[in-house]
């Protein structure tokens, strides 16, 4: 047996239990088909068959998801902290458990390769234990004397919290929210993305089993428009945490304003790679390629423009060519494979669609540029590389969320960075130089919320995690987390020496 054939019978099972009955929601602790009976179909992007039906949730379910979580939250928010981490611990040791069937129907739901995916639980497991271990302290606050008076403040959980995620990696970043939230004290609805719902309800589950209490979680499958736009109007629900696109986030605000939702928003990107020719061109190369190839280039921090030092661009292009005509383009559950297929049908229209626009723009196409069906079926790409751009096209501009790279040449510093910040986007800057006061330049004048120097994107939980422009609103990551899923309260104790002011003594 091939090690792809394992991987398929050992995910054969779990797939026929998601091919065999509708997968409903968890609303206080309890499966639930939703208020309606209305279903929609979710495929596996392999070959675009059927991964069985979804409870499509409306108004009524998120109201009882919703309620469950305000009634929970009292009890939730006045756990002991350090109760709350043992829970969370638990939480990550049986998502660790059950890491390889996560792993295997995350690849097959969504079409990213295993050698990637492997990898999604233990990191959603990470972000439980990284979160558990700040719940005790997440209340601290600070000791603010003054001359009369005591100040100090506390943080407190704001309340149930909407977590709103997509499909591009659906099991980390939904744990990279839910984890922090929990730990805050916060009790949560999740509404994952359509397109890939099966680790969501794989993750809910595991909750429950490490004893979660009912109500603390509550998944709600459904449409963004329908299911997701009620989850952020809803009264009880008191911050949204959302990842997606940016159009999306602008809804969402103007949904959430008549209830003043605080939000965090982590939006899209069409980040710069910038590659200078004193670079140490390998290890440049190597990141490269990885950061826009990988994860089938459906990865929010992709380095999707290639910004190349002009006496350099002949060489390094070609280098980059031969690696992506080299890319291993796949079953995503075999472990050979480096690009599998992409998570939609209309998602792999988009990604196309960029072909011919390159063409008409005047780009030169020089790998890739046409699908690449696997067995004459599937959203398979061919990895594409577009030479010959510039900054002003479309695709320079757009973010295409697909194995698709844009190369652009530019003369030197001042011009790589205004190339760099001439984008409506502001995520992530990734500088490759040996020159160090160079790199500190960079790093100071890119208008993005993350920079990365002579590195590819490299996580480190305790930093700040999000996006300037319309990339963003807002950070993520060790305390940073807790400031969003928390209220910061002031208190001042007079010390009984000051005088206080006197009226309405009529003199
Ligand atoms: P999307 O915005 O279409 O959908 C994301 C989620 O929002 C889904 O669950 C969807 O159902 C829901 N939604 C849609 N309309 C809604 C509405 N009106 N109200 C409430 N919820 C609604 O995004 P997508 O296509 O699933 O994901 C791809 C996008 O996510 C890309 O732009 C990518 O850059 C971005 N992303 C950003 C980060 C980051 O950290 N900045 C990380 C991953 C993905």
């Amino acid at each position: 047996m091939s090690d792809l054939e394992q991987n398929l019978a050992d995910v054969g099972g779990t797939i026929e239990r998601f091919r065999g009955a509708t997968l409903g929601h968890v609303i206080d602790g309890e499966r639930t088909p939703g208020s309606s009976g209305e279903t929609f179909q979710n495929y596996t992007p392999i070959d675009n068959s059927d991964l069985g039906a979804v409870a499509s949730g409306n108004a009524e379910d998120i109201d009882a998801a919703c309620r469950a979580a305000e009634a929970a939250f009292p009890a939730w928010a006045s756990m002991a902290g350090d109760e709350r981490r043992t829970l969370l611990h638990s939480i990550a040791d049986a998502i660790e458990a059950n890491a390889r069937e996560i792993a295997l129907i995350e690849s097959y739901d969504t079409g990213q390769a295993l050698r990637f995916m492997s990898k999604a639980a233990i990191r959603g497991a990470e972000n439980f234990r990284f979160f558990a271990d700040m719940a005790p302290n997440a209340r601290d606050g600070l000791s603010l004397p003054a001359a009369d008076h005591l100040n100090y403040s506390l943080r407190q959980p704001i309340g149930p919290v909407g977590v709103i995620t997509p499909w591009n990696t659906p099991f980390m970043l939904s744990t990279w929210k839910i984890a922090p939230a929990l730990a805050a004290g916060c009790t949560v609805v999740h509404k994952p993305a359509e397109w890939s719902p099966c680790s969501a309800s794989l993750l809910v589950d595991i909750m429950h089993e490490a004893g979660l209490p009912a109500g603390v979680m509550n998944t709600v499958n459904g449409l963004g428009e329908t299911a997701g736009k009620a989850l952020t109007e809803h009264p009880a629900i008191k911050a949204v945490a959302f990842v997606g696109e940016s159009v999306t986030g602008s809804h969402i605000m103007k949904q959430g304003a008549d209830t003043l939702k605080r939000v965090h928003f982590e939006l899209g990107g069409k980040n710069p790679v910038i590659v200078f020719a004193d670079a140490d061109l390998e290890r440049a190369l190597d990141a490269v390629v990885f950061m826009i190839y990988s994860l089938n280039g459906e990865r929010c921090t992709s380095s999707s423009r290639l910004l190349i030092e002009a006496s350099i661009q002949d060489e390094f292009i070609e280098r980059v060519t031969e690696r992506v005509r080299h890319l291993v383009v796949g079953h995503p559950l075999d472990p050979a494979t480096e690009v599998g297929p992409l998570i939609h049908r209309r998602h792999y229209d988009k990604v196309c669609s960029y072909f011919e626009t390159a063409r008409q723009e005047g780009a030169t196409i020089a790998v890739g540029g046409e699908p690449q069906p696997l067995n004459g079926a599937g959203n398979f790409v061919a990895p594409t590389l577009f030479t010959g751009a510039r900054n002003d096209m479309k695709i320079a501009q757009e973010e295409i969320f697909g194995p698709v790279l844009t190369a652009i040449p530019f003369a030197d510093e001042a011009e790589a960075l205004a190339l760099a910040n001439d984008v409506k986007y502001g995520l992530a800057g990734y500088v490759w130089t040996s020159d160090t006061g160079r790199s500190i330049r960079m790093a100071r004048d890119l208008d993005v919320g993350m920079v990365w120097v002579n590195s590819e994107n490299n996580r480190h939980l305790p930093s700040p995690f999000g996006g300037m422009k319309s990339s963003g609103i807002g950070r993520d990551g060790g305390d940073y987390s807790f400031d969003f899923y928390m209220e910061t309260k002031n208190v001042c104790i007079a010390a009984d020496t000051h005088s206080v002011p006197k009226i309405g003594k009529g003199t």
